[in-house]
């Protein structure tokens, strides 16, 4: 069966066709099924592996070596989902067909939450939240900011040294929600700049040092935003940091 959303090969109209005639539209579709079907036995082997994890953890006789490789087993499943998503992202909003649902959302308390829970998890770089008092209710899909935010914290770690310093400062701004993400790491180029919204934008290593990624993480945070009818933004300078600024508009209650 078909995923929710994805076209049949041929529904869309073909532009151009590679060398064995086949279409990028038919290919995307492909390969948003093709996703699809590998996400269901990811999500059990995540589940089994996360039992494991829990289960090893619990007993005085546990190896620590067999306690890594459950954890080792749980983070890398999780990677290959959190791909596997990004892909199925790309390919709906490539098609017209990623959704947003926005409801009225207290969008101080997500930040609030997600910094919070971020905030144990990192062992070396520094979080830090400014947030100025009052309510920011916007109207947002959760699941969808919170995702364009775990985009814009994980990159601030990437991107930045071990001890790094990201901090997320919040505040209104005219009759818009202002959330700023920034960290003194690498920077970017004021070449690459431009063309960080667009998809597989990834800057040169520093040093040869490579680090993971598929550049599509800020192409479907701009998707997102663009779908909630804000905006992202950022300020660079190279080797100094980076600031990633989210605009919602505020939401008014008639
Ligand atoms: P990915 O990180 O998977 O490559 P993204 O779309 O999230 O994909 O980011 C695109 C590129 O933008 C990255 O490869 C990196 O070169 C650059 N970038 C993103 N965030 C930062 C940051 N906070 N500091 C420096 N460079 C960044």
């Amino acid at each position: 069966m078909l995923p929710n959303g994805v076209a049949t090969p041929g529904a869309h109209e073909a532009t151009s066709r590679d060398a064995r005639g086949v279409s990028r539209s038919e290919a995307d579709s492909v390969l948003a099924l093709v996703a699809h079907e590998l996400r269901t036995p990811l999500t059990v082997l995540l589940g089994q592996a996360q039992l494991l994890q829990r289960r090893l953890a619990g007993r005085a006789d546990t190896l620590s070596g067999d306690q890594k490789t459950a954890d080792v087993l749980v983070e890398q499943t999780h990677r290959l989902r959190a791909l596997i998503d990004t892909l199925l992202d790309v390919t709906q909003f490539e098609h017209g067909q990623l959704r947003v649902i926005p409801m009225p959302l207290d969008f101080g308390a997500l930040v609030r939450r997600i910094v919070e829970e971020l905030q144990p998890a990192l062992h070396f770089h520094t979080l830090r939240l400014y947030m100025e008092p009052g309510q920011f209710w916007v109207a947002g899909d959760a699941l969808r900011l919170e995702q364009v935010l775990q985009n814009l914290l994980q990159n601030a770690v990437k991107y930045s040294p071990p001890d790094g310093i990201i901090t997320v400062q919040m505040a209104p701004y005219g009759d818009q929600v202002r959330v700023a993400v920034s960290d003194n790491g690498i920077g970017i180029a004021a070449s690459v700049r431009p063309l960080l919204f667009q998809r597989f934008t990834r800057a040169d290593p520093i040093e040869g040092r490579p680090v993971a990624g598929l550049g599509l993480g800020l192409y479907l945070c701009k998707a997102l935003m663009d779908l909630h009818g804000g905006s992202i933004q950022v300020e660079s300078v190279e080797e100094m940091g980076s600031t990633f600024i989210l605009l919602l508009p505020k939401l008014v209650r008639g």
